[in-house]
Parts: structure tokens; sequence; C-alpha cells
């Protein structure tokens, strides 16, 4: 046996269910708030991650899978989709191509990082954009979408944390104040950290390590720091969210350190995840869609995990199966008018199965009661005699005879009824 490869996962039935309710949620909340889907290729220039993703982040730094093809190109599988998105929305003139610039894209994602629960090496993400809107709303909008996603899904035990980073205008002089306040403690944090002061201060707040965090926590915060601009900003977007009565909480910590992330930046945070408890996570990157060579255009979005989603369902989820027929035959001559009855219901667009192998009538049961079928369709010699066939009714076990040119619109009344 050949086993899938570490950090990889398949999905079996059983589970399968749980993540067709996840995709069709999003599906019908993404289409409620007027996003329309796009999909991009799994594969795309290495140089799209580097420069979209960010030289310093430990993404580019430490976890992509990139390899050289054959015909000599460096090739990546995206980590990440936002800059996959921006690279179609430039490369296929989007905003001129589409009534409004708000898309999403669900799909694989790839990262060698160390898998433990709740982090894999190949991963799922819907992924929500919004371009050329620089309205407060905007942003409160995409927040609200992602609470509804948890919240449709039922997931309980979630808080939303938001904080605002400024600008390229504020910023440095947020910077400069953080790194006045670390001083001589520079030192006392971890290598990672004295690394990220030189290359990307701000990525110091999201260091983990626990002797780190008293350091950390004194340091200053970046809404302390907001240009009059940035300032009244946040304050909408947090009035819209208090109008609409989501819940949020401020959290200085929230801090992305590229040049193209601005403003507001935020995560929903499931509290019975564990170690890994952000079930999704975005902000605004104003600078990114003109930093990958597209015109001077604003973006916001996020991208939620949906292992981590699927993992936060509530246990009473229900992920009803689509109601059944099951069709028996007893006798060469009546299976032969079993498998065309078997046709004729799901060409009328019912759920129908057979038993194939095994003949006997306990056998043929037997499998109809593991399929779960609501409605058993028996033919036997007498059956055909008559031009009939039985119908039973698997919640209730009463079953009639019914005309054979009535049996598909008596199925469906059966499957389609309470
Ligand atoms: P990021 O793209 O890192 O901002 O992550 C957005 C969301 O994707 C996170 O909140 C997680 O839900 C999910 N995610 C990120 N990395 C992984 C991973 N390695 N395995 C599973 N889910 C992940």
């Amino acid at each position: 046996m050949i086993p899938a490869i570490r950090g990889t996962h398949d999905i079996l039935p059983g589970e399968v269910e749980k993540w067709q309710h996840v995709e069709r949620v999003a599906r019908s909340l993404c289409d409620r708030f007027g996003y329309v889907e796009i999909r991009t290729p799994v594969i795309e220039r290495e140089e799209l991650f580097s420069k979209g993703t960010g030289e310093t982040t430990d993404i580019v730094q430490k976890e992509m899978y990139s390899f050289t093809d054959k015909g000599g190109d460096r090739i990546t599988l995206r980590p990440e989709a936002t800059p996959s998105m921006v690279r179609a929305y430039v490369e296929h003139s989007l905003e001129h191509a589409l009534p409004s610039t708000k898309i999403y894209s669900m799909g694989p994602m790839f990262r060698y990082e160390r898998p433990q629960k709740g982090r894999y090496r190949q991963f799922h993400q819907l992924d929500v954009e919004v371009f050329g809107l620089h309205d407060p709303a905007i942003d409160a909008e995409v927040i609200d979408l992602a609470w509804s996603l948890v919240s449709e899904l039922g997931i309980s035990e979630t808080e939303v944390v938001i904080n605002s980073v400024g600008c390229a205008d504020c910023r440095p002089k947020f910077q400069a104040a953080l790194l006045a306040a670390l001083g001589d403690d520079l030192p006392k944090l971890c290598q990672d950290c004295q690394r990220r002061a030189i290359t990307n201060p701000l990525r110091i707040y999201d260091c983990k390590v626990p002797a780190d965090q008293p350091i950390i926590d004194r340091l200053p915060h970046s809404v302390d720091y907001l240009d009059e601009k940035c300032a009244v900003h946040f304050t909408a977007v947090r009035g819209h969210l208090d109008t609409w009565g989501i819940p949020w909480r401020l959290s200085h910590r929230l801090v992305r350190g590229l040049d193209y992330y601005t403003r507001t930046t935020f995560e929903i945070l499931g509290q019975t995840l564990g170690a890994q408890n952000a079930l999704l996570g975005g902000g605004r990157y104003d600078g990114l869609v003109k930093s990958l060579g597209g015109p001077d255009r604003t973006g916001i979005g996020f991208a939620a995990g949906l292992e981590r989603l699927v993992m936060a369902l509530p246990e009473h989820a229900t992920m009803a199966a689509t109601p059944r027929a099951f069709v028996g035959a007893i006798g060469d001559e009546p299976r032969v008018d079993a498998l065309r009855l078997l046709r004729e219901l799901r060409m009328a667009g019912l759920a129908a199965s057979m038993e194939f192998e095994g003949r006997s009538l306990k056998a043929q049961m037997k499998r109809a009661d593991r399929l779960g079928a609501r409605v058993v369709l028996l033919i036997g010699a007498d059956e055909l005699a008559k031009g009939e066939v039985t119908v039973r009714d698997m919640r209730n076990s009463e079953q009639r005879a019914v005309p054979r040119a009535d049996v598909v619109a008596a199925t469906r009344a059966l499957l389609e009824g309470q």
C-alpha cells in the first residue's frame, strides 16, 4: 500500500457530507451578498507569491511547494488565493468585465507546515475579495459575510477580533514607536523576532513564543498611531458592526506587516479548536493590486479554512442524504423491467439504486436497508403479469400495488413528501 502524503487527507463518505454542507452554505451566502465565483489554477509562477504574499513572510521563506518544471520555469503550488485572485482581476480586466468586482473562490492550498490538528499541508479555503471599494461599509460587509458564514453553520463560541494597522502614511510612525519601545528588550526576544525587527518589525506581534509575551504585551498599539483618515475609517467600520449587532473585540496583536496591508484587519476565532483556533482571517490590502502590476485599486477580503469550519460544526448539524428509492426484482424477466424502471426514475430526477450481485430478495432488502432507501419498488412475476409494481413506504412499512405507468409519479410523491 502506498499511503497518502503526510499532511494531506482523504475526505470520505460520512465526512464529505459535512464538506458539501459547508460549501453549500458558503456559496449561498456569497451569492446573497453579491459575490461571483471565479476559479484559478492551482499552479502559478513562483514570483506571484514572493511578490504578492511577501518575501519576508514565513509562507514564502519556509512553506512553499516550489519546483522547476520541464521547461525551466519556477512554479509554485498556491499557498493562498489572494495573489491569484489579484492576478486574474488584473489579467482579465475584471473591473470592466464584471458588473461589480466582488469575487470568491474555493479550493485547495499547499503549505509545507508541521502537520497537527487543524493544520495540514494540503488544506482548503474559501477566499473572498472585493476590489476598488474604499467605503468603510464594505469592510464591515466583508466581516458581516464572514460572521454570517460562521453563524449560519451553527458554529458557536466564536469571537470576531478586529484592528487597524493604518496606511503607508501613518504606519512608519507606529513602526518607529515600536522599535523605540523594544529598545534594550530586543536581544531578549526569540531569534525569529530579532530577524523580524530588521525585515518586518510589525510581525513581532505574531510571535507565539511564551517567554516573549510579557515584552510584546508592553509594545505600542497601532490604533494609537492612526492618522485622521485612518482613524475616521476605523470608527466607521466599528459603527457599522455595532449597528448590525455583530460583536467584536479590539486586538492590538492583529497586525499584518506587509506594506500593502492597510487599515482593517480581522479574524474569527473558534474556542473549540485548540491551538489552531483561527477559523478565518482577512483585511484590507489597498496597495497589493498596484504592486502586482495592476491599476491603483483598493482590495479587501478574507480566507476561511474549510477543514476548520468542518471541525467546528456542531454535533447535531444535519446533513440529510437525498431520499432514495430502491428497485428490487424477483426472477430474470422482472429484472429486465426493474432495470428499465431504475433508469426511468433516474431520468425523472429521482435518486434510485438496485442490487446487482446478490439475487435473493433477502440480500436485496438488506442492501435497501444499508442504503437507507425510503421507498422500495418490487417487481416479481405476479406484478409483471398484472402490469403493476409493489410500492413499499419504508417509513411505515405500508405497501400497495401501483399500476406500472404510475410508479414514477407515486415514487416521487413518497420521496418528496414530508
Ligand atoms: P491565512 O491564509 O494564513 O490568513 O489563513 C486563513 C485561514 O486558512 C486560517 O484562519 C485557517 O482557517 C486556514 N489555514 C491556514 N493555514 C492552514 C493549514 N496549514 N491547515 C489548515 N487550515 C489552514
